[in-house]
């Protein structure tokens, strides 16, 4: 697989500090197939003053010229997207139809959606005699996982140059390849030297050099609420501002007369897409006890359609794997129901894990309450809407969510009492320019759309 060996700094490609290399391993075969420079902290250093060397111009371009950029930049996107799609295929396994459909496209519609936000969004606002000047915040440390290797690039740097930021991105270990077709970009699209900087490097050498930089001004962060709450902690020792995608266990709350049949497919599906490797993935499905047998048969038919191979890839790394693997043993022994799938892996070669459907899951379990982050669904009973409620509330996390009934009031009346920062009615339909984002430890901050590009805003107020 191509692969730089260097780290994209001040709008080029240069060596890196020093001589250590992570490889790259496609999850599916377990081969390695590149090898990327271990950045340090002279290499988040060197990224860092670039960023900074080329803020105030970026800051002062005009709304409509870093517009033009931007749209430069998604153009630039879309005539790599097959190169893209078979790269996200390469290094985090996914299947190449749902590269295609979801990796390669949707940063294309976000990109698209913040070449238009610069040129329409009102950085000056009037209130009574005072004159607001949104400002950009300076430079950003963008950190980033590999479940969505470029969605999650993308979610943060197109918000960051729309608001005129500058940014050094750090992306995940595992999936270092994307981001740096996404630098080759940047670079087609013709981006001012300095405005987006690359620093490839494992997370508590160059993650932690790159939160911890005293020149930069915002780390945003999407990964481990782990890792988040010590990077939350590091900027606020600092008092930089400091942006957090976390974890999450959303509920799949199916109301009586929802659909049923409906529900619990799109459901499994929900969960089954992207190996379950989704922050905001419905993990948790709750069905009233009078419908609950029935939902747990459909759920067992419908996770048989998931051939590990075929519709659903392996997890990105063996360490997922294990780590999937032992949160399935966890369930057994703490008394839930295996429907389908179990603990043995269902491949000898890729980091596979069946697609598995638990029942008769208590909300206390373990695998009710922590994030598994693949192919595993928990099926809970619930006797009354305030059970539900409880049930679906009963985490620490408030990340995505789902209610399906009767009709859209029902649900949103349900909706309105869920602590999550988005739900998904009657199936709901993705909306690229909805904020994105956690309640409770699901994290800080929005991504996507007006709200995620004021993320990157400081206010400024003038008085007549
Ligand atoms: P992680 O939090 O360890 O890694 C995310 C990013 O942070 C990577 O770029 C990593 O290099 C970096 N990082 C790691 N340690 C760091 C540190 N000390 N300082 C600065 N940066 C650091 O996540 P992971 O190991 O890839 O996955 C572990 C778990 O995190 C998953 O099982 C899942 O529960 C969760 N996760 C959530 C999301 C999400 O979108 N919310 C995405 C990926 C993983």
């Amino acid at each position: 697989m191509k692969a730089h060996d260097g780290m994209y700094i001040g709008g080029r490609w240069r060596p890196a500090a020093g001589q250590d290399t992570i490889p790259v391993v496609n999850p599916a075969d377990e081969q390695v197939i590149a090898h990327v420079p271990a950045g340090g902290t002279e290499d988040v250093d060197a990224a860092v003053r670039a960023a900074r060397e080329a803020f105030p111009g970026w800051a002062a371009t005009p709304p409509a010229e870093r517009a033009a950029a931007i749209g430069a930049l998604r153009d630039a996107l879309v005539a790599r997207q097959e190169e893209i799609a078979e790269t996200v295929t390469a290094e985090l396994g996914s299947p190449l139809a749902l590269s295609q459909a979801v990796h390669a496209s949707l940063p294309v519609m976000v990109a698209g959606s913040y070449a238009e936000l610069a040129a329409s969004y009102a950085f000056e606002e009037k209130i009574g005699t005072s004159t607001v000047l949104l400002e950009p915040v300076g430079v950003v440390g963008a950190i980033t996982p590999w479940n969505y290797p470029l969605h999650q690039v993308v979610a943060k740097v197109a918000p960051a140059l729309a608001a005129g930021c500058t940014v050094v991105l750090k992306p995940a270990e595992d999936t270092p390849l994307t981001a740096q077709l996404f630098a080759d970009a940047v670079h087609e699209a013709g981006l001012p030297a300095g405005v987006f900087n690359l620093v490839t490097g494992l997370g508590p050498v160059a993650g932690q050099a790159l939160a911890a930089h005293e020149g930069v001004d915002l780390v945003s962060f999407t990964g481990s609420t782990a890792v988040g709450r010590q990077i939350g902690a590091t900027a606020g020792a600092a008092v930089k501002r400091v942006a957090l995608e976390l974890g999450g266990k959303s509920a799949n709350v199916i109301l009586p007369g929802a659909d049923l049949a409906k529900a619990v497919n799109v459901g499994i599906a929900n969960v089954m897409s992207n190996s379950g490797q989704t922050c905001s993935a419905w993990t948790r499905m709750l069905v009233h006890r009078d419908q609950y047998d029935e939902a747990v048969a459909l759920a067992a038919t419908a996770v048989a359609k998931y051939v590990p191979g075929e519709r659903v890839g392996p997890l990105v790394s063996a360490k997922q794997q294990q780590r999937v693997r032992g949160y399935i043993e966890k369930g057994v022994a703490e008394g839930a129901r295996l429907v389908a799938g179990g603990p043995d892996a269902p491949k000898e070669t890729g980091y596979y894990v069946s697609p598995t459907v638990f029942a008769d899951v208590a909300p206390e379990m373990t695998i009710a309450q922590e994030e598994i982050f693949g192919p595993v669904v928990a099926l809970l009973r619930y006797e009354d809407e305030d059970d539900a409620l409880r049930i679906a509330n009963g985490t620490v996390y408030g990340l995505g969510g789902a209610v399906w009934a009767a009709d859209d009031a029902t649900a949103v009346a349900f909706a309105r009492r869920m602590d999550t920062g988005q739900v998904d009615i009657n199936g709901g339909r993705f909306n690229p320019l909805a904020p994105f984002g956690g309640y409770k430890q699901s994290g800080v901050g929005r991504e996507l759309g007006p709200h995620g590009l004021s993320e990157y805003l400081q206010t400024k107020s003038l008085q007549f």
